[in-house]
């Protein structure tokens, strides 16, 4: 991503139709823009201004709203102008071109994706944490994620952070201190107390973890595959679960041939779930079609965070399954579902083994469900605490995980009293850098364009 700063332009409303279409501008002086999209009219920074938007020519585009925002008071922290017209793909085509010719001599350009929210960032409008809350409110697939989003942006996750840090530069200044004075170094760590400060910046960090974790799981969802021989109930099990009917349920086998994508929440937390064309194992007399889609299904497993592998409670497992056990990659979860209990006469049951968790439940009788739904929360990782939650990105969670790191190696130095202290301060250093990068306050140049550019631009 470019780093120059000149003004900016972009339909900042979704793709498609609707009631009302924003396009949006933001430069260090827009006075020039205005001044040539309205000649004569004096937008009062904040106040809406109904206004016909006019092409070059004095030909009308669309009448609407004006707004004008003076820097630093704006979204972005530069002058920004914001015009509401009729949300029709064309109709916001004309004006954006219209506003990129009437700015193209103060060098106006189309925005690059997440731009506006960067020059938020850089003009210490968002934090980085606040900034990626931006891009995950719009993403959001469920409520849950959704409002934890809203808790980032509000600045609740980069305030605890800023805590952690403020407590570890705290930590910091006194073990410097004493560095100047090396005669003291012996006794430093008993009269500071460093070892009980540090243990409640570790303490703290940690809750601070749980929390984010917490919340990572509602932006990154599980990825769930089901698999298992063809008329086993693997679409039922799905509508079961997804309270829709979302797959074709048919009693004619092989009839799931297409992998059937869905995402279902249990808790808020978004459920990836693949359906597939059953998974037997390879060998002739299938077509080509169907071989494909069996050779896809054994791609998906190896991706999985669970596999729910369903079986026939009043068959019994087929040679074919056997197989297909013997096939699943060692380090991914499986719960093995047998379905249709009400024609084998089984209780719905959890019961844990080695291997796999067992479950008995009827999908198309939605028995056991439940213990279904409870068992993918426990796999998950997932914990009520009632805490309101982060919605942390995997970058947080690396980076929280590496300060404690950091700290841990600190309290070690700590414990052998005869270290030099230098070590010491150097890893709270580290951990302090973690910390910040978080915040955006100590982050690479590289990082930035890597964030920023998986926004969608009008963003
Ligand atoms: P898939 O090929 O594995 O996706 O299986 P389907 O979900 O399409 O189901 C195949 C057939 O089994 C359908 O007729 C379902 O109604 C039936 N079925 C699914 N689950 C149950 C169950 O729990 N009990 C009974 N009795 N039938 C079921
Ligand atoms: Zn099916």
């Amino acid at each position: 991503m470019k780093l120059d700063t000149s003004p900016i332009a972009a339909i900042a409303t979704a793709p498609g139709r609707g009631g009302i279409g924003v396009v949006r501008a933001s430069g260090k002086n827009l006075g020039p823009l205005i001044e040539t999209l309205f000649p004569g009219a004096k937008l009062a920074p904040r106040h809406a201004t109904y206004i016909p938007f006019t092409s070059a020519s004095g030909e009308v585009i669309d009448q609407g709203i004006a707004l004008y925002f003076k820097a630093p008071h704006s979204y972005t922290g530069e002058d920004v102008l914001e015009l509401q017209g009729h949300g029709g793909p064309v109709v916001l085509q004309m004006l954006l071109a219209r506003v990129l010719e009437a700015g193209m001599a103060s060098g106006l350009r189309l925005a690059e994706p997440g731009e506006f929210t960067r020059r938020a960032y850089l003009n210490d409008k968002l934090d980085l944490a606040q900034a990626e809350a931006v891009a995950d409110l719009i993403d959001a697939s469920t409520e849950a994620a959704a409002r934890s989003a809203s808790q980032s942006l509000s600045g609740a996750f980069s305030q605890v952070v800023h805590k952690l840090v403020d407590q570890t530069i705290n930590l910091r200044m006194l073990v410097e201190a004493t560095l100047d004075f090396p005669e003291e170094e012996i006794d430093f760590l008993e009269k500071s107390d460093a070892r009980g400060q540090l243990a409640a910046i570790v303490e703290s960090l940690d809750h601070v973890f749980r929390q984010a974790a917490q919340g990572a799981l509602l932006r990154e969802g599980l990825n769930v595959v089901l698999v298992g021989q063809p008329n086993v109930g693997k679409s039922s099990l799905l509508n079961a679960l997804a309270g829709s009917d979302v797959a074709i349920v048919t009693p004619i086998a092989g009839t799931t041939r297409d992998k059937v994508t869905e995402t279902i929440q249990i808790e808020g937390i978004p459920l990836n779930i693949i359906d597939t064309a059953g998974i037997r194992t390879v060998d002739e007399g299938i077509d080509v079609v169907e071989r494909i889609g069996i050779e896809r299904t054994w791609g998906e497993v190896g991706k999985a965070d669970v596999i729910l592998h369903l079986l026939d409670a009043s068959l019994g497992p087929s040679r074919a399954d056997e197989e297909i056990v013997a096939a699943f990659p060692a380090n991914v979860p499986v719960v093995c579902i047998w379905n249709k209990i009400d024609l084998s006469g089984h209780r719905p049951a959890v019961e844990p083994a080695e291997d796999a968790t067992y479950i008995y439940l009827s999908a198309h009788e939605k028995l056991g469900i439940d213990l279904l739904r409870k068992e993918l929360l426990r796999i998950a990782g997932w914990q009520q605490t009632g805490e309101s939650l982060y919605l942390a990105r995997e970058r947080h969670l690396i980076a929280l995980r590496s300060a404690r790191r950091h700290l841990d190696v600190a309290a070690e130095h700590a414990a052998q009293n005869d270290q030099s202290l230098d070590l010491f301060a150097e890893e709270l250093r580290l951990a302090q850098d973690q910390l910040s990068s978080i915040t955006g306050e100590f982050t690479p140049d590289d990082l930035l364009g890597v964030i920023f550019s998986r926004f969608c631009i009008g963003k």
